[in-house]
């Protein structure tokens, strides 16, 4: 749950102030990934963590109105994850408590291993433990699915997961970390992201897909094919849940079959109209809206 707090100034040491504004908004990669999937229109399951409180409740409520197959392990004895996120003059400031998220492990996820069984995509994020993400991986490749990691915030991977990925959605940020090359967040230079992305590939991943913000996306297999999709000129209201609904328009295209220039077009669109519209579930598009902006 995203507890997004308006604030005129940051608050000093022992200091009280009077905010603007406050807003609840369903969060978290997960289950932005997973609504936006649901309103791209493939039939999407969502595995996560709730805590036994009204924020989990809530949740629970969001995935079912958005028509989302869930099974959320629900655990007593922590709570509902949350980021608290502190708006002033377009900066924001944000805390995140993992809670359920943090707890959940391979066995939880294994009870619900007919999801799995049943989907053509599997799409992963890091908001939960990383021993959980790479069981979980081990599991889908050992069953044939398409395998799509967004690895989101970056973490260190085994390098044993990356031959198991069909492929992986960093951002630059992300990229810099998962590749070694800080100098990435210096630069814009086309060259130097190149070369992160071919370290990768060198790493064992069959491609790489990186977002680029407002300059949409890069991709890169290991046979050697490389194109670029730029971003879409759009009237940008809020950008919260842009790389949701790429990661999850990604998913859809894939689980459609259509190679990857197609998925990475359309999913440019529909993270294009995400930004748009204000938050992250409730900005994601339908799949007539992106059909209508791609004709
Ligand atoms: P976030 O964490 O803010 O959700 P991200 O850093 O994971 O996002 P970005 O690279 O910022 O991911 O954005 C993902 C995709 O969203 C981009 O590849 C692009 O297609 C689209 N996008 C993001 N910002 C804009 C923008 N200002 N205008 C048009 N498209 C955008």
């Amino acid at each position: 749950m995203d507890i997004m707090i308006e604030t005129p100034i940051i608050p000093g040491q022992g200091e009280t102030i009077m905010g603007q504004g406050v807003k609840l908004l369903p969060g978290g990669k997960g289950a932005n990934q997973a609504v936006a999937a649901s309103r791209l229109g493939l039939p999407t399951s969502f595995i996560g963590a709730v805590g036994e409180d009204t924020f989990g409740q809530q949740m629970q409520q969001e995935l079912n109105r958005h028509s989302i197959h869930q099974s959320l392990n629900i655990m007593p004895e922590v709570k509902t994850g949350v980021a608290s996120i502190w708006i002033h003059d377009q900066d924001n400031r944000i805390v995140v408590i993992p809670g359920a998220n943090g707890e959940i492990t391979w066995s939880d996820i294994e009870r619900q291993h007919a999801l799995i069984d049943q989907a053509d995509v599997v799409l992963l994020q890091l908001e939960i433990p990383l021993e959980t993400v790479v069981k979980s991986i081990k599991y889908a490749y050992d069953k044939g699915k398409k395998i799509i990691l967004n690895p989101a915030p970056a973490r260190e991977l085994p390098e044993e997961v990356y031959p198991m990925l069909h492929t992986i959605t960093p951002n630059r940020q992300e990229l810099s970390i998962l590749a070694g090359m800080p100098e990435l967040m210096e630069t814009d230079d086309q060259s130097t992201l190149h070369i992160a992305m071919k370290r990768m590939i060198e790493k064992g991943l069959p491609s790489i897909t990186v977002t680029l913000g407002s300059k949409g996306m890069v991709y890169m297999n290991k046979s050697g094919n490389c194109f670029h999709v730029p971003g879409k000129k759009v009237d940008v209201v809020d950008t919260t849940g842009a790389g949701d609904c790429f990661n999850a328009a990604l998913a859809v295209s894939v689980a459609r079959g259509w190679e990857m220039k197609r998925a990475a077009e359309y999913a440019v669109a529909a993270s294009a109209l995400a930004v748009t519209k204000f938050g992250a579930q409730n900005g994601m598009p339908s799949e007539e809206e992106v059909t209508a902006y791609l004709t």
